[in-house]
């Protein structure tokens, strides 16, 4: 296909003529980033375009996630109307974008990284492949694990967890091999859920990463604190009753927002909400609440 040629003058003279508003502006002409924002400053310039338009075409670009056009669609508006309210907040919404596109970008240069703990579990275990949602979660926390207010869940999690866990899943390949990336990453935190019955810890709670990418559902649970045995025994009824993932496979803001951490406990208890995955790109991971000493007894 041939990229047609576009005369920005004509199509600003165009649009002016059928007096058409942003939406279907953007709908006509095949316009990059660029010159929609050449041509909604010429339009501004000429009076054309109203603020509350230029607000929406921002907007429709942070709806898009095409943050470098809304970006540039801001420092255009904040040229012609500066004063106008509305400003600071689209402002504000559009630094949250960025911020949120530069985590994301991080986020995925680190995970094309080799993780060590991955190369550890494929020359232990050669010939068993591991659940695509299970290397996902296993270098999500090789990743968050350094943060400074990870570091008992670092220890925990590197010195004996993660290893364990794979373990277990190298001896019992075959219960991973159907399963969908939730009911595989819920798997994966009941292997640890089950780990802390058995080391007598009483209760475990949600860690949530807490960076822009961190969506409000996971926000939300992030640090509630649940009770150890009463999740394993409702998930053992769940797994025996054949509906190990909830009606509702995730809770909605409305679900668990302005809610005290007892109800909202309730609210995850009584709808099957313990353990993660909260979201379709989950990254919570589980964390004893308060760890014995002599459980380390034996990390190498
Ligand atoms: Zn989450």
């Amino acid at each position: 296909m041939t990229k047609q040629r576009i005369n920005i003058e004509e199509i600003i003279r165009d649009i002016k003529k059928a007096k058409l508003n942003d939406l279907q502006m953007m709908d006509k002409y095949p316009l990059d980033h660029k010159q929609l924002v050449f041509v909604l400053g010429k339009l501004a310039d000429d009076k054309h375009i109203s603020f509350g338009r230029m607000i929406n075409a921002v907007k429709g670009c942070l709806t898009g996630s095409d943050i470098g056009t809304a970006e540039e669609c801001l420092a255009v508006i904040e040229k012609y109307f500066p004063k106008a309210s509305g400003v600071k907040t689209l402002k504000h919404r559009v630094e949250n974008a960025v911020d949120k596109k530069k985590s994301q970008d991080e986020f995925q240069r680190q995970m094309q990284k080799p993780s060590p703990i991955l190369k550890w579990f494929k020359s232990e275990y050669p010939g068993v492949t591991l659940h695509p949602e299970i290397e996902r979660m296993i270098k999500v926390t090789d990743i968050y694990s350094d943060t400074p207010n990870s570091h008992v869940i670092s220890i925990y999690q590197h010195l004996t967890e993660t290893p364990k866990r794979l373990t277990i899943i190298a001896k019992n390949n075959h219960l991973f091999s159907g399963l969908s990336k939730y009911e595989a990453n819920r798997m994966w935190h009941y292997i640890m859920l089950v780990t802390l019955a058995e080391n007598g810890i009483e209760t475990f709670f949600i860690v949530d990463v807490m960076d822009p990418m961190t969506c409000h559902v996971c926000g939300h649970i992030g640090f509630t604190h649940l009770p150890v045995k009463k999740v394993r025994d409702s998930i053992i009824k769940r797994v025996s009753s054949n509906s190990f993932l909830p009606k509702k496979l995730f809770p909605s803001v409305e679900d668990i927002d302005n809610m005290p951490p007892n109800e909202k406990v309730r609210v995850l208890m009584e709808n099957g909400w313990y353990l993660p995955p909260f979201c379709d790109n989950c990254r919570c991971q589980i964390a004893p609440t308060a760890v014995p000493v002599s459980y380390f007894a034996g990390a190498p």
